[in-house]
């Protein structure tokens, strides 16, 4: 049994920026995470001769002063750029990779990765925490998993199961592919939102990004849930046909084409409130789906998160 005065379930942006904001006050915050990196939806996957592809969020816009400062700082020291994708919009991207933007909140963190928390209970000390075959107690336990995840989480009986069950997230069908130099590039980005891809990107035009010609498209909500439990394979070969489509490539020269399935991608009903906490003071449950589905929102929460955690002291 391990105990941690505070431990965060979830190394998305929601966790690790309530953890970030917690240590820089000097608490020692554990965090849980059951993928085998950080950053949860902000995701970089790598592939074969430098090739990456964000196959997650695409780029981050900051409209808060509080986001925005934060961004400037990871600007400055090089782990986010602007992205010109043609918008004529200030869009962000991480550098190398949109995980970038998660190793920098991750930085000194005690983070502990391929832990998956299947049993949360509360006791006399605070939260007793299962993941496999290892235990944790805390005092203060903080839920950033996405809303489904968090309801399971804390089960049916909780008081707050209602509230986190009405948080409603779409799924994403997303493809990453690379195709050969000579093929076509006729936009930096694209967003169709009565498409069958709803966003397509030349995601090797983002700064500091080393292959060429990688692109990544999405299926809008209504396709990915009607095939999301269709094999990745199948999802791979039926989405790079419809990109082939819309950028005018040959099928014959792609050379990577692997889809990713997001079962909680996109948040369509927020909660409306950047967090939830219990009556005891000592569950806290946030991520972006409490506020809007974007990295800025889920930054808030993180961050309101931790003022609520540090003011109770
Ligand atoms: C395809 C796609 C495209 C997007 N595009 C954009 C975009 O362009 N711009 C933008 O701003 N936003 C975009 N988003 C949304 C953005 O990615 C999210 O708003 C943000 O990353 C959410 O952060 P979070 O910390 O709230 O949740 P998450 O990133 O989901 O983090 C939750 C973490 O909890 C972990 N976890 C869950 N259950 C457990 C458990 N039981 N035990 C341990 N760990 C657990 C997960 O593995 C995950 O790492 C996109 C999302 C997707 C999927």
């Amino acid at each position: 049994m391990s105990r941690s005065k505070i431990v965060i379930i979830g190394a998305g942006v929601a966790g690790l920026t309530c953890a970030r904001a917690l240590a820089n006050a000097g608490y020692a915050p554990l965090v849980l995470e059951k993928g085998r990196g950080v950053g949860g939806r902000i995701s970089t996957r790598r592939a074969q001769n430098g090739m990456t592809f964000d196959h997650g969020a695409q780029y981050f816009t900051a409209k808060s002063n509080e986001f925005r400062l934060f961004i400037e700082k990871i600007e400055r020291s090089g782990g986010a750029a602007v992205w010109d994708d043609g918008s004529n919009l200030k869009r962000f991207v991480g550098t190398p990779g949109m995980n970038a933007l998660a190793k920098h909140l991750a930085a000194d963190l005690d983070v502990q990765t391929g832990l998956e928390v299947d049993h949360i209970a509360e006791c006399s000390s605070g939260w007793e925490i299962k993941a496999g075959n290892r235990e944790f107690e805390c005092e203060k336990l903080i839920v950033t998993a996405p809303a489904p995840q968090t309801a399971k989480l804390i089960g049916k009986d909780h008081t707050l199961y209602e509230t986190v069950s009405g948080a409603v997230l779409a799924p994403c069908l997303t493809l990453m592919a690379a195709f050969e130099p000579n093929q076509p590039q006729p936009f930096i980005s694209r967003r169709e939102p009565d498409d069958i891809l709803s966003w397509i990107a030349l995601d090797s035009s983002k700064p500091g990004r080393s292959a060429d010609n990688c692109w990544v498209a999405q299926a809008g909500p209504k396709w990915s849930a009607e095939r999301l439990e269709q094999d990745l394979p199948d999802v791979a070969r039926d989405l790079l046909i419809l990109l082939c489509d819309r950028i005018g490539a040959d099928i014959s020269s792609a050379f990577h084409a692997v889809a990713h399935r997001w079962r909680y991608a996109n948040v369509v009903t927020p909660i409306g409130s950047p967090f939830l906490r219990n009556e005891n003071d000592n569950l806290f449950l946030g991520g972006d789906w409490c506020l809007k589905g974007r990295i800025e929102a889920a930054w808030a929460s993180g961050n309101a998160i931790a003022e609520r955690v540090l003011e109770a002291g």
